[in-house]
């Protein structure tokens, strides 16, 4: 379980004791679902939603559970982890696999008494459950959740149609326009603030004999295999695309040749470990590039590119690097 300790993201105001703002739900529910709208994920969006409750409401100690089918789930929680947060989470969501975020609100939440949960939405692709302490404040959070209910699926609709837009369908990574839009950015971004990234091209070695062997929709697995290893073993800042077929690129903001050479080493030696269910073992060939001022975006993927094919010419299984591609 991996706990984060985060504090309110837009503070909104400062802790209210008691729960006496009853005067003010319309506002409330307005300050939510603009706080929903506008935020940029649904991650932002929730620890917004549990901050502004739990500041207004201290005496509530509201908690979100948000439940998506084959990822941990997320406890978005005012409560204090050492103490009930953990427990709590695990009741619910009746796991102990799941991402504890705290959500910091300025004061000590009550401890956990009798608790009620709402559903805020509940589809095949998304569940999400607010939990919160029996008192007075009961009947404006069944009605808060009325008005949010609505907002919350359009925001999840929309996060899920970004992710058709930019992720591929097969293994999850991100795709390839996204991949496209991401390294201009980074061009950009490189290049105004006078910092580095490195991109890493990867090819999986003889994938054709897989299909041959085993049949297509085994290659398919191993894929996916491939690309959960790839995400597994980069850092929280490096983006994993598929580039096409059995090719995969990784974007490494804030990363030299050096840095970029050791992950790529790392990652090399981990696929060639992984255990897979064909019985044999995959490797890679991996070619990397760095960015320096002026270089042009397809220059930077040619000489990627050329690196893994010096790798294939060299016995594949290896990592190349090719400074001048001309
Ligand atoms: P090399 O070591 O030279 O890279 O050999 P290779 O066999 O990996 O390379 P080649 O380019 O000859 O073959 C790539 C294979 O990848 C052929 C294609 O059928 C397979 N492939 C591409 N996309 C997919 C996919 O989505 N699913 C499956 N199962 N196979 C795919
Ligand atoms: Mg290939
Ligand atoms: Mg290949």
């Amino acid at each position: 379980m991996i706990v984060k300790h985060v504090a309110p993201t837009s503070g909104k105001r400062s802790s209210i004791r008691a729960d006496t703002i009853q005067a003010r739900p319309l506002a409330l529910f307005t300050e939510s679902i603009v706080s929903l709208l506008s935020s940029p994920n649904m991650h932002d969006a929730f620890m917004d939603l549990v901050s502004l409750m739990g500041q207004t409401f201290p005496l509530a100690a509201p908690a979100l559970y948000v439940v998506v089918p084959e990822t941990p789930p997320s406890a978005y929680s005012v409560l204090d982890p050492e103490k009930s947060g953990i427990q709590e989470a695990q009741r619910v969501l009746r796991t102990r696999k799941f991402s504890y975020i705290r959500v910091l609100v300025g004061g000590q939440p009550p401890d956990v008494r009798e608790r009620v949960e709402l559903t805020l939405v509940h589809t095949p692709r998304i569940t999400v459950i607010l939990s919160i302490g029996k008192g007075s404040h009961e009947d404006i959070f069944r009605e808060w959740v009325n008005i949010l209910t609505p907002a919350v699926i359009k925001l999840v609709d929309n996060e899920q149609l970004r992710d058709m837009a930019f992720r591929d369908a097969l293994t999850g990574a991100l795709n390839h326009r996204a991949f496209e839009e991401m390294l201009q950015a980074e061009l950009e971004r490189a290049s105004r603030y006078k910092t580095t990234f490195s991109i890493m091209m990867i090819d999986i070695d003889w994938f054709k004999k897989v299909n041959d062997t085993f049949g297509h929709q085994v290659g398919d697995l191993v894929l996916r295999a491939v690309v959960q290893q790839l995400q597994h073993g980069v850092r929280k800042s490096d983006y994993v695309f598929r580039y096409g077929g059995e090719e995969f690129v990784i974007l490494m903001p804030h990363t030299n040749l050096i840095q970029a050479k050791k992950l790529a080493e790392r990652i090399r030696q981990a696929v060639e470990k992984m255990q897979l269910m064909i019985g044999s073992h995959i490797t890679i060939s991996l070619g990397i590039s760095q960015y320096k001022y002026g270089i042009t975006f397809s220059d930077l993927i040619e000489r990627a590119d050329m690196g893994v094919y010096l790798a294939k010419t060299k016995g594949r299984n290896r990592v190349e690097i090719v400074r001048d591609a001309s």
